[in-house]
Parts: structure tokens; C-alpha cells; sequence
């Protein structure tokens, strides 16, 4: 009788880059020649041609009537943003800064949204002159675009962001449900479109995001569904029919072991069933789905070269010249409750047969600057350029970069 062996989780394979040589190749160059032209390492590349695949797969998996929003604060990268803005129909912004970077590339105003909790008057009066749809987030918010309008002459264009009767389950961050700093609690809803209506603004609609971070296709169709549901009855008491229903997004990408790729096809058909239901229901609605991690998540590595090869007490050390201060989410220490690896490998051995466990560090003199813990990866050296998966979204700019006066590290889009 055979014992079954005990199955460790294992991360899920990370096989949109090819392997030549050994080498992982991102952006179309091996990554030692990437380097070079680099010029430096530590670094991020996010690889143009897996950002556009991401979309077309998501465009094919979704019914035609829903539109597809990126949340640049996944990834702010001037470049990145400029080519997300040619392939989605639209740009989710969370501050004036961001708006700034959406207006450059030539995202259109008619297409951008603004979002967040503590929006300072001043954002407020960029958003209402640059003519962008401002989710309204309190009552203060409404006020504040009243008397902007009227400065301006020009009526703020507003959605309500609304703070659910539900929660997304299971996702990484919970964002709507319960008491939370973000949008106005459903019950005060008809009390805040009264009063956008007496403030002369332009309602456009609804923006409902209950999560992020999440893998379970059925959790995210449930909040769909519940999303819709809500936002149809609110219709009623909405001061104009609703042009905009932001439905949330919440989709997620494999990080760690055991985490497998969400499963598209079942958020494709329920929600062809609400573009179906708001032909009748909401004839005048677009809906829209925003999402960040999952388009760019997957696209983007961050590259460090290992410094030194240290043993101490019979475990492996590589020393690396990037860590915390550039990648915090890897380091375990960006909302994860007990840490647990990202996908590495070392990008040039990465076919080597021989492995060894070791532990991938950081510069920093702290403990918590680690990429990995105790990982089986092919055996490296000096000079070897470890390399970090899933790293297109929430990396330099969800970072400490100032912590321990490091270099920054640099961004390529190829
Ligand atoms: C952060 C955020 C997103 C993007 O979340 P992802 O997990 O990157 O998809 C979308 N919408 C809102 C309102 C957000 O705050």
C-alpha cells in the first residue's frame, strides 16, 4: 500500500512569461538584457503585451454591455495609465494627483470617475472644473460641490457611492457592509438624493464597491446581484434616471499557495443576466465594473539582484538590493494577517534543476524585509536577479520608499 504523500499548497504557475535559456523573458528581452537596458536594478516591468491580453480576455469572458473601468491606484505609472486609458472605457481616480496623471494621457473627462472618503475641497474643485463624475462620499461632500457649482457655473457631475446592507465574502479587503468610512450608509440614501437634487447638482447614478481581492466567482456574483438589486430599488428615489450604476469589481489574482485563478465564466453569466434585466429595468443605465489588481497584477515583475549569499546556522540567505521599502505587499507586510511567500524565482536560472531552500532578503536592517521565506528555488548566486511575480499592482507606489534612505527603484513598461 502506497502512502500518499502530504500536498504541500503550491503557488499557482506563473507561465504568462516564457523561459529562454534560462531566463524568464518579460516584455519580449531575457531579463539580464532587460537589466542592462534598465539600467539599474531594483525595478519593475510590466510586460505591454500581457496588460492587453488581460483586457481582450476579459472583454470576451464579459457580455458586451457592461463596461470596464481601471482603478489606476493599482498602478499609477504614467505609462501604464496611458495605455489602460486606450483599451478600457474609462478611468477610476482616488485623488486630484491621480486625476492629473489621467487628464495628461488623455483619458477623457466624460469617462473618469472620482472616488475616495476625504476629498479636499481643492480635489473637489479640480474634479467639478475638469468635468469628471464625482462619487459623492458624505454630506459635507454635497455641500461643498454646491457651492462649487455655483462658483463655476458649471453643475457637478455626481454619483452616490453607497455603503451596502452587505459585505463582498470572502475578499481580501472588505470595503462596503457594516459601518465603514467609504459612501453613505444605504438607510440615509434618500435623505442625500434629496439633497443633491436641491443643490442643482447633476446625478449621473450609483457607485457600489463592497470589495477587493477576492477568488470565489460566486461570492463576486452574489454581490453583483446584490448590487444591482439595491441600486434598482434607490432608482426610484434618484432625482434623475440613472445613466451610471457602478457595480464594484473585487476580482482577484493568485498570490499565494494554494490560491488558484478566478474563474471568469460564471461572472460572465450572471452578469449578461443583469445587462439583460436593465434593458427593461434601467434602459438608460451603463453598467460599469472597475477593476484594478486584476488587469495589471498579473503583468508585472519587480526584479532585484542578489548582493551577497550568506549561511547562517545552516539555512541560505540571498541578500538582495530591493525589498520592503519597493514591494511592501511581499514583504508581507501590505494587509496580510500572517505572511506568507508571493511566487519568486530566480528570473535568471529560472529552469535550473538544481534547487535549495533559502530565504530572499532585503537591504533593510530589519527582519521584516523579506521577499522569501524558506522558498525551494533554483540555487543562486551573487549577481543573479531574483525576481517577484505578481507585481503589477500596489508595488512602488504602495511602498515605503523613503524607509532607510535606499535608492528608488525604476519603472519600465515593455
Ligand atoms: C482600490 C479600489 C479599487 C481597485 O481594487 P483592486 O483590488 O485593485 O481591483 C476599485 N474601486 C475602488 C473604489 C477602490 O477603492
Amino acid at each position: 500500500m502506497s502512502i500518499p504523500e502530504r500536498s504541500l499548497p503550491v503557488h499557482a504557475p506563473m507561465n504568462q512569461f516564457a523561459v529562454e535559456d534560462g531566463q524568464l523573458v518579460v516584455g519580449g528581452e531575457r531579463l539580464a538584457m532587460l537589466a542592462e537596458r534598465v539600467g539599474q536594478t531594483p525595478f519593475y516591468a510590466y510586460d505591454r503585451a500581457l496588460l492587453k491580453a488581460r483586457v481582450a480576455e476579459l472583454r470576451l469572458a464579459l457580455p458586451e454591455g457592461i463596461k470596464l473601468h481601471y482603478a489606476m491606484k493599482a498602478n499609477p505609472m504614467p505609462a501604464v495609465v496611458g495605455l489602460m486609458a486606450g483599451l478600457v472605457d474609462g478611468i477610476d481616480v482616488a485623488s486630484a494627483g491621480e486625476l492629473k496623471v489621467a487628464l495628461d494621457v488623455g483619458a477623457h473627462p466624460q469617462e473618469i470617475s472620482f472616488a475616495g472618503p476625504g476629498k479636499r475641497d481643492v480635489e473637489l474643485r479640480q474634479a467639478v472644473a475638469s468635468r469628471v463624475l464625482i462619487n459623492i462620499e458624505s454630506f459635507r461632500e454635497v455641500s461643498v460641490l454646491a457651492s462649487i457649482s455655483s462658483d463655476l457655473g458649471l453643475p457637478a457631475r455626481v454619483a452616490v457611492r453607497v455603503n451596502p446592507d452587505f459585505e463582498l465574502k470572502g475578499s481580501g479587503m472588505k470595503m462596503g457592509g457594516g459601518p465603514k468610512q467609504f459612501g453613505v450608509d444605504v438607510e440615509q440614501i434618500p435623505d442625500l438624493l434629496a439633497k443633491v437634487a436641491s443643490a442643482g447638482l447633476a446625478f449621473e447614478g450609483f457607485h457600489l464597491f463592497a470589495g477587493s481581492q477576492n477568488l470565489r466567482a460566486e461570492s463576486i456574483c452574489e454581490a453583483q446581484q446584490k448590487s444591482y438589486e439595491l441600486a434598482l430599488r434607490l432608482a426610484d428615489g434618484a432625482p434623475s434616471p440613472v445613466r451610471f450604476l457602478n457595480l464594484g469589481g473585487g476580482f482577484g489574482i493568485p498570490y499565494f499557495p494554494g490560491e488558484k485563478r478566478l474563474d471568469l465564466a460564471p461572472i460572465g453569466d450572471n452578469l449578461a443576466q443583469l445587462v439583460q434585466r436593465a434593458k427593461t429595468e434601467l434602459p438608460e443605465t451603463s453598467l460599469v465594473i472597475e477593476l484594478g489588481r486584476y488587469f495589471v497584477g498579473e503583468a508585472g515583475v519587480y526584479v532585484t539582484r542578489i548582493l551577497d549569499r550568506k549561511v547562517s546556522r545552516g539555512q541560505v540567505y540571498l541578500v538582495a538590493d530591493g525589498g520592503l521599502h519597493h514591494h511592501l505587499a511581499a514583504s508581507g507586510n501590505f494587509g496580510q494577517v500572517v505572511r506568507k511567500n508571493y511566487p519568486v524565482t530566480i528570473g535568471t536560472r529560472a529552469d535550473a534543476p538544481e534547487k535549495e531552500v533559502v530565504s530572499v532578503v532585503g537591504p533593510l536592517c530589519t527582519p521584516l524585509d523579506l521577499l522569501a521565506d524558506r522558498m525551494t528555488l533554483p540555487v543562486a548566486d551573487v549577481g543573479d536577479l531574483a525576481v517577484v511575480f505578481q507585481s503589477g499592482a500596489y508595488g512602488p507606489t504602495a511602498s515605503p520608499q523613503g524607509f532607510l534612505g535606499h535608492p528608488a527603484c525604476v519603472e519600465v513598461l515593455v
